[in-house]
């Protein structure tokens, strides 16, 4: 068993997934390497999400979890156990996969059954933990409903009661909110927060979304190239990025490097500044105690709660300020070409750790 993390495990009890030196390479020629050695540790009860661009190896790390796909070298605990070699169903975790298949002739109560049934639990207790599962997602209403007549996002939820039903101590879930379209998948984030809550198991997440990320997630792990970039709260990923990609992965990076940003910040090395954090000024207009670039606006969005401003500083580089509309700053606005001043706090420049390429 591993040791605890004395800062996150303040119970003792023995984290829900730890993963050491997981590898995965595909055979090939040359090989692919999906997965290049991930260190990581999910606490029991987290809402953890791997976050990363496609093919950066965050489904292969669930599939190896879940037993599927044999790592190449390293191994997987789960709950303390060592479980590298186990099969997957001597694997407590359970995955709700983004092509949820429902079977269509079966009603909503005797889809989430379903799995039950297989492993020979008799008909009242099935029926019972069926229910419980539906309850916490909200689905109890509804159970003699067929699929088809099923909006998309109920359908998602019979999924999740399906994996709930087994009660299983991980949820393991790949980009399951990806079929749903935008308003929709803001709601369902909400309430798949909300149902991790009440249910209080461990959801580790798989996402190429970087909001969804960031709200949902307790924890997150961004991936690159097979690798673990950075873990860290949402505020951490976003306020103080471990690298350039982490910075452009995880929002808009706006990059000061090499003579721009000795000329716009007098500093040597890689920084950036959020957007949000960038208030667009006319030429010249005060600001105590904050630093300035003169530039010209080069595009503007209307976004309606938000304008979004490119701006061509005179340095030469491109930055992207948002402006909260509404705002009295903003209030004005500013067209194509007009010569404006960004101005920022110090406090709000980021310093990117720049590494060797690997
Ligand atoms: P993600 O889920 O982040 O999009 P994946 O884990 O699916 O990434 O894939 C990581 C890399 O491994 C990609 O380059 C992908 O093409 C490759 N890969 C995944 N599965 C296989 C496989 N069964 N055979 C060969 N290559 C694979
Ligand atoms: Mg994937």
């Amino acid at each position: 068993m591993a040791s605890p993390d004395a800062s996150r495990a303040s119970s003792g009890a023995a984290p829900a997934i730890v993963l050491t030196g997981l590898r995965k390479e595909f055979p090939g020629n040359p090989p692919v390497v999906a997965v290049d050695g991930a260190d990581l540790e999910i606490a029991d009860g987290e809402f953890f999400s791997m976050l990363g661009p496609s093919g950066s190896g965050k489904t292969t790390v669930l599939r190896m979890i879940a037993g599927f796909e044999e790592p190449t070298a390293g191994s997987i605990e789960l709950g303390g156990r060592d479980v590298t070699r186990a099969q997957p169903y001597d694997r407590d975790v359970n995955t709700v996969f983004q092509d949820y298949a429902l079977f269509p002739h079966m009603s909503v109560l005797e889809n989430v059954e379903y799995g039950l049934r297989v492993k020979k639990v008799g008909k009242a207790e099935r029926r019972a933990r069926a229910m419980e599962a539906l309850e916490q997602v909200r689905l109890a209403d509804l159970p003699a409903r067929r699929p088809g007549a099923l909006s998309g996002g109920q359908r998602q939820r019979v999924a999740l009661a399906r994996a709930l039903v087994n009660r299983p101590k991980v949820l393991l879930l790949d980009e399951p909110l990806g079929a749903l379209d935008l308003k929709l998948r803001e709601q369902m984030q909400v309430e798949l927060k909300a149902i991790q809550r009440d249910v209080g198991i461990t959801f580790l997440f798989v996402t190429h979304d970087q909001e969804e990320a960031l709200t949902l997630s307790d924890r997150i792990a961004v991936f690159n190239a097979g690798r673990i970039e950075q873990v860290g709260t949402a505020r951490e990923v976003y306020e103080q990025p471990a690298s350039g990609f982490v910075a452009g992965f995880v929002g808009t990076s706006n990059l000061l490097t090499g003579d721009v940003a000795s000329a716009v910040l007098g500093r040597q090395g890689a920084f950036s500044i959020r957007p949000e954090k960038l208030t667009v000024a006319e030429r010249g207009f005060g600001g105590d105690g904050l630093m300035r670039a003169p530039g010209t606006v080069v595009e503007v969005v209307y976004a309606g709660p938000v304008t979004r401003y490119v701006v061509g500083l005179d340095a030469g580089t491109r930055l992207i300020a948002l402006q909260q509309n509404g705002s009295a700053a903003a209030d004005t606005g500013f067209e194509r070409g007009t010569a404006v001043d960004l101005l920022w706090h110090p406090d709000n420049v980021i310093t990117v750790p720049t590494r060797t390429a690997h």
